[in-house]
């Protein structure tokens, strides 16, 4: 490709990094946001990051992740990564025995810091969880990123590197020429370009339309996060180095700042294609933390207090906010051309890992822009990775296990 103009569609945690990875290849970027940088899920998001997955190409990708947010402080001057780890926990016998084999899977894949801990190593480690867990697993390097200065400093070093940024800039229409986009417009001009990338995931089946794209199964689900104060014998100190903790019914939780727990459960919900801006922070009859003890907040606090009996002694349920999963068949994201339009790379559906996925999702969108075609595998730290899970048009054979 002799000109390198792209056109990156969506200002969150993906558009954001794929535009600064693009801008560090020698691209000319220009980023259209349709609001503001961070108006969507990577405001509103839990921000964990761990490299506990059951697909291995995933565990690669997220060590890959890992390794750049921790180095990505030299580059910005913030930090954005708190290494407390992840702490995955299993009541049944079943399930641990799952929970082991993935850790063996995990270790092939590199991650040789995860451990799985029997009842009484696991309470050597972590006295506060209860008696009743029969193990966990736990990864040191895990943690949780601070996704406000991911997206921020990400964007102000997007500028810094000679990309434009637009905000108020929805893409609203596309010029095609056979199967190639030309140009797409916003109320702010028309930008042509060689390459445009679709960083939009929960809106994508949208943006899809607009740009004549593929449509993709990426279902907008709402999503909660409930704030609970802390309060009891868990201290201070005890408390700033929890790691996230999945309950084994799936609640989770991981302290966000000195006195405050945040907390998640998935629940049933139907998708929401045409969601509004405003609905992102709706919060429906019986998720609100102050809806009492039918409502969702409260079971889930009291479920991660059988887990963590200490919790249960916290002061409240104090906050809510929501925002929307873009969740595909899998739970894993399409990564590659779209094999519509030859020159729109597709970057989204990343089911509630979107945040942690970020730099992975650059390093790719670098690759196919190099390669201007789809790869079967693509290189990581000198390890090949396949493709294969994240290609549009797979077959949705091997769902993601590990999903909170
Ligand atoms: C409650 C909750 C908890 C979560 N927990 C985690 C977690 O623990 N770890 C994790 O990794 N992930 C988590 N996620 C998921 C994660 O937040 C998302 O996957 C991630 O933020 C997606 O980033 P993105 O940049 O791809 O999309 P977004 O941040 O949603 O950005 C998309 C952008 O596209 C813009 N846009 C839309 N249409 C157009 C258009 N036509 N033209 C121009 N711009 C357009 C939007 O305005 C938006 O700013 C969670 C999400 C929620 C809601």
């Amino acid at each position: 490709m002799g000109s390198r103009r792209a056109v990156v569609i969506g200002g969150g945690i993906s558009g954001v990094l794929v535009a600064r990875e693009l801008l560090l290849a020698g691209w000319q970027v220009t980023l259209l946001e349709a609001a503001h940088i961070g108006a969507g899920s990577s405001s509103r998001t839990a921000a964990g990051i761990r490299q506990q997955f059951s697909t291995e190409e995933t565990v690669r990708g997220m060590r890959y992740s890992v390794d750049f947010y921790r180095h990505f402080a030299a580059e910005v001057g913030e930090v954005v990564l708190q290494q407390n780890g992840y702490l995955f926990l299993y009541q049944d016998q079943s399930s641990w025995e799952s929970a082991i084999s993935r850790v063996k899977l995990q270790k092939a894949a590199g991650l040789s810091e995860v451990v799985a801990l029997e009842n009484s190593a696991l309470r050597a480690q972590f006295p506060w969880v209860s008696e009743a867990i029969v193990g966990g697993t736990f990864c040191p390097t895990d943690g949780f990123l601070f996704p406000a200065l991911v997206y921020g400093e990400g964007a102000r070093r997007v500028r810094e590197l000679g990309g434009q940024i637009l905000q108020s800039a929805p893409v609203t229409s596309a010029v095609h020429q056979s199967d190639r986009i030309v140009s797409v417009s916003t109320p702010k001009g028309r930008f042509e370009a060689d390459l445009f990338l679709d960083c939009t995931n929960a809106w994508s089946p949208r943006t899809a339309k607009v740009l004549g794209g593929t449509e993709l199964p990426i279902s907008p689900f709402k999503r909660y996060l409930w704030f609970i104060e802390r309060d009891g014998p868990i201290d201070r100190e005890t408390f700033a180095k929890m790691p996230l903790i999945v309950s084994p019914s799936g609640v989770y939780c991981r302290p966000e700042n000195a006195n405050s727990l945040m907390m998640g459960w998935a629940h049933e919900a139907t998708s929401e294609p045409d969601f509004s801006y405003d609905d992102q922070d709706t919060i429906a009859p019986g998720f609100a933390h102050n809806s009492g003890t039918d409502a969702m907040p409260f079971q889930a606090w009291m479920n991660m207090a059988e887990t963590v009996p200490g919790i249960g002694e916290f002061a409240g349920v104090t906050a809510t906010t929501s925002g929307y999963y873009g969740t595909t068949p899998d739970h894993n994201p399409f990564l590659g051309f779209d094999p519509r339009q030859r020159n729109l790379v597709r970057l989204v559906g990343f089911s509630g890992h979107g945040a942690m996925f970020g730099p992975f999702t650059a390093l790719i969108a670098r690759r196919l822009a190099e390669a201007g075609t789809d790869l079967t595998s693509v290189d990581v730290d000198g390890t090949p990775v396949r493709m294969d899970a994240f290609r549009i048009g797979r077959e949705f054979s091997h769902a993601e296990a590990m999903v909170i």
